[in-house]
């Protein structure tokens, strides 16, 4: 494990670009937002490869979300919002939205305990592990919520 300096928004770029091939076969659209109280950006001081093992676990979520619902519902268009804040003085805010429908209200009392999953072919491990890569390695928390369309994770981390 290394700490280092690292661009938030570069790590996420290269997580999205392992699924790229898949986002565009079933034409999942991921859109970028970001919004920064300093230019240039600061880095995040921290662990770039488990900060990345994060996203590309959120990523995967949604697109699974997504893949559900055209499943029951019929094809219909897949977008993933993936929104970068820095605010003054040291605090991130990372943000990964989709429009799937959301979490039921069951499902979000146990979406980060351990083992806990819906999916035929889940393990529950992704997001217990996120939680515990943000708390432990970053000091920071993940909270998951429902927004008009779909489920929202938000990641806030902060500068030691
Ligand atoms: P897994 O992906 O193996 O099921 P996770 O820990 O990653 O395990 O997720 C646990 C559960 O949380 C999922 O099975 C699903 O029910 C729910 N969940 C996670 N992300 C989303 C999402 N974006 N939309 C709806 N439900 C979600
Ligand atoms: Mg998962």
């Amino acid at each position: 494990k290394t700490k280092s300096a690292f661009d938030l928004r570069e790590a996420i770029r290269q997580v999205e670009n392992l699924l790229s091939q898949q986002f565009k076969l079933q034409q999942i659209e991921v859109k970028h937002h970001q919004v920064s109280d300093r230019q240039p950006m600061p880095p995040l001081i921290g662990y770039p490869n488990e900060f990345k093992q994060v996203i590309l676990n959120l990523l995967n979520n949604a697109k699974d979300a997504i893949e559900a619902k055209r499943k029951h519902e019929g094809h219909q268009p897949g977008t993933i919002e993936v929104t970068v804040e820095f605010h003054q003085p040291d605090r991130f805010h990372v943000t990964i939205a989709d429009n799937a429908g959301g979490i039921p209200a069951e499902a979000m009392e146990k979406l980060f305990t351990p083992y806990f999953t819906t999916k035929e072919d889940g393990t529950g491990i992704g997001l217990s592990l996120c939680r515990t890569i943000i708390e432990d390695h970053f000091a920071g928390s993940i909270e998951a919520r429902n927004t008009s369309t779909g489920a929202q994770f938000i990641i806030e981390l902060r500068n030691p």
